[in-house]
């Protein structure tokens, strides 16, 4: 068996300032890591056009007219990082022996994956990039990431601490991604699940080399609450425990208001009864808002719908 084929898969919505500043490094990796003798001279980097709207694909391109060692495949339209990652994954699953993912926009240490290669040729099938220092985020982004991880393990779901979608997949963990189905995708939730062999390499973040995050507040929280929902039901046990908990608080109370009626005291009790309105009529609502959430996803799962369309490519997929 010779060196492994190794496709780098970066996803690009709307990257036209990065790509001609990047796509060099790359590739320089590529051939660096090639006449090391750890991967073969077969390997490519496979970017993911995710139905940019500037001159993205253009650029990919001629990219790939100029040296072979550039792939793109281009999206039907804009499917979202995670949809993008995942046409990326699925299309090297069957060209590559293992793959590497990162972003295009240079905040990964692309050094660090000589290390994940070592790690792979040392028999792991997944190796995590993992984030040692932050200091390049906001502290906002930094407080908000730390708070969502530790959520998420509160909540039972097997997230990497500091990763981000920057990871080493082999050919099997790849074929294993392939067997989950769903449409509402959290890779770093996903890939955790697969199983093999893992290991983590660490690196520091940098600066975004050119353009603007596409994670702006907004798409951040509802990313956290994706991830949440699609990985933990424990959300909507907690809320029967609030449930049991309201109605048993409910139960004293009208017992204690039975019994002063009784007793013979007049109630005067328009407060206490507007405030247990408004209570219960929260708990409520935050109820069927949770449970509505996850019916959301099932809607959206049993429709199955396709999670993203190829709709061109630079190259020809060899038959296997
Ligand atoms: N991206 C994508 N589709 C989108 C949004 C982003 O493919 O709809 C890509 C983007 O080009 C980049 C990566 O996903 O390569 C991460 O995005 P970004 O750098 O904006 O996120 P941040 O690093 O700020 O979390
Ligand atoms: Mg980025």
């Amino acid at each position: 068996m010779g060196n492994p084929i190794l496709y780098i898969v970066i996803p690009c919505y709307n990257e036209e300032a990065v790509l001609p500043l990047t796509s060099g490094m790359f590739l320089k990796k590529i051939k660096d890591l090639a006449a090391a003798g750890k991967i073969s001279d077969k390997s490519r980097i496979l970017f993911v056009n995710d139905g940019s709207k500037d001159k993205t694909w253009d650029i990919i391109r001629s990219l790939a007219e100029a040296d072979e060692h550039y792939r793109g495949v281009c999206l039907s339209r804009n499917r979202g990082h995670q949809n993008a990652l995942l046409a990326g994954l699925m299309t090297a699953k069957d060209l590559a022996d293992v793959t590497i993912s990162i972003d295009c926009d240079g905040q990964d240490d692309i050094n660090a994956m000589d290390a994940m290669i070592d790690e792979y040729l040392a028999g792991m099938d997944v190796v995590y990039g993992v984030r040692s220092k932050r200091e390049t985020d906001t502290w906002f982004k930094r407080t908000t990431a730390e708070g969502f991880y530790k959520v998420m393990k509160a909540l039972g779901a097997d997230v990497v601490f500091n990763h981000a979608d920057y990871r080493l997949l082999s050919k099997r963990a790849l074929e294993g991604l392939a067997e989950f189905r769903e449409v509402n995708l959290f890779l770093r939730g996903l890939v955790p699940l697969v199983g093999y062999r893992c290991s983590s390499v660490y690196y520091e973040r940098a600066e975004r080399i050119a353009g603007e995050s596409h994670y702006p507040l907004k798409k951040m929280l509802a990313f956290a609450f994706d991830g949440i929902t699609s990985l933990s039901v424990k959300p909507l046990r907690l809320i029967t425990l609030a449930g049991m908990l309201v109605s048993a608080v409910s139960f004293v109370a009208i017992i204690v208001t039975l019994i002063t009626k009784l007793v013979g005291f007049t109630v005067t009790g328009w407060t206490s009864m507007i405030c247990a309105i408004y209570f219960l009529g929260g708990v409520q609502l935050l109820g069927i808002g949770v449970i509505g959430e996850y019916v959301g996803k099932i809607y959206n799962e049993t429709k199955a719908r396709p999670r993203f369309i190829i709709s061109e490519t630079t190259f020809e997929k060899e038959k296997p």
